[in-house]
């Protein structure tokens, strides 16, 4: 276990967003391997296949703009590159995950960004996807690590100071997961004397340790690593977003459940660079043109949507 004074990106693997062919030395494979041992295991069991996740040809294709010109530092730097990197995560079903086969980037969160990248003037084979925790969004922003940053990342006042946002495109909602056969918990109130596992750096992690402290909380790296530790039985429930806990929910249904309602507002922001306003407000704008042509219900329909909860309206976006 570690804390959430942890860590450097042990898992950061760069992608671009067309599909690869090449493995990925990324150390995220051992977690997949993990997970896809779980299925295979789940699906011995009940006799149905797994859920499947988003092929590439069932997902929209955006169109790329042409003589796109910002005046905004991080858009000068991408063009002169050639290329966009963009943060996000590896190992949330649905939302944001990568293929330990392929190396491919799937989700909602890939498609917001694949989304913004088209409107910046960027196709999938000019995106480079590169993995950050929760823990190391904001500094990989400050040092110009990442372009901008899509991956279940919520706007709040604190990360404001630190980073900007465009959006948000979605409000998610912070939930228990559980094993099934569990019956004690089904919300936050049952917490008291569990042990919770969440992500160091994230929200759910900070608001259980602040509004629940007869739990006991533990911390990791990656949401998949307690999602492990939940099913060996390390710990009683994992907590983070309603959108990230489906996705794990649905590949192992009859292992796990979420828990009760939603108990928080989480809207998801692009971070970008705080001080470059331009490309921030030209990102806002990207996404309500992709929300008023149809790109964003495709998108959810084809990724977060295999969930089984159907799109809801779009969040109004936040100018500031
Ligand atoms: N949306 C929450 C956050 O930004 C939890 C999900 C995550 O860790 O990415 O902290």
């Amino acid at each position: 276990m570690r804390t959430h004074t942890a860590s450097a990106d042990a898992g950061t693997a760069a992608r671009t967003g067309a599909p690869p062919r090449r493995r990925p030395r990324s150390a995220v494979v051992p977690l997949a391997a993990l997970l896809a041992v779980v299925l295979l295991a789940a699906c011995g069991k009940s006799g149905t296949p797994p859920p499947k996740g988003p092929k590439p040809k069932d997902l929209p294709s955006y169109q790329v703009a042409t003589d796109v010109n910002l005046d905004s530092p991080t858009f000068r730097s991408a063009k002169s590159r050639g290329k966009l990197v963009v943060g996000t995560k590896a190992d949330q079903p649905y939302v944001a995950a990568q293929d330990p086969a392929t190396g491919y980037y799937s989700g909602f969160d890939v498609e917001i960004a694949k989304m913004m990248a088209a409107s910046l003037g960027f196709g999938v084979d000019r995106i480079e996807f590169k993995t950050i925790t929760s823990a190391n969004r904001e500094t990989s922003l400050q040092n110009g690590e990442v372009d901008y940053y899509v991956g279940t990342y919520t706007i709040n006042d604190n990360r404001k100071k630190l980073v900007g946002f465009a959006g948000p495109y979605y409000i998610a909602g912070q939930a228990l997961l559980v094993r099934k056969d569990d019956k004690s918990i089904n919300g936050p109130q049952d917490l008291a004397g569990k042990k919770v596992c969440s992500v160091a750096g994230s929200t759910p992690y900070q608001r259980i340790v602040a509004n629940y402290p007869k739990a006991t909380a533990v911390a990791y790296d990656s949401y998949s690593v307690c999602v492990d530790n939940l099913i060996s039985l390390q710990v009683d429930a994992v907590t983070t977003d309603d959108t990230i806990l489906k996705g794990y929910a649905a590949k192992v249904p009859d292992q796990l459940r979420l828990a009760g309602e939603p108990f928080s507002k989480e809207p998801y922001g692009i971070g970008v660079p705080r001080g470059d306003r331009t490309f921030r407000l030209a990102l806002d704008d990207a996404i309500v043109a992709h929300e008023q042509n149809g790109d964003w219900k495709r998108a959810y329909d084809s990724t977060l949507g295999l969930s089984g909860v159907p799109a809801p309206p779009p969040p109004p976006v936040d100018r500031y």
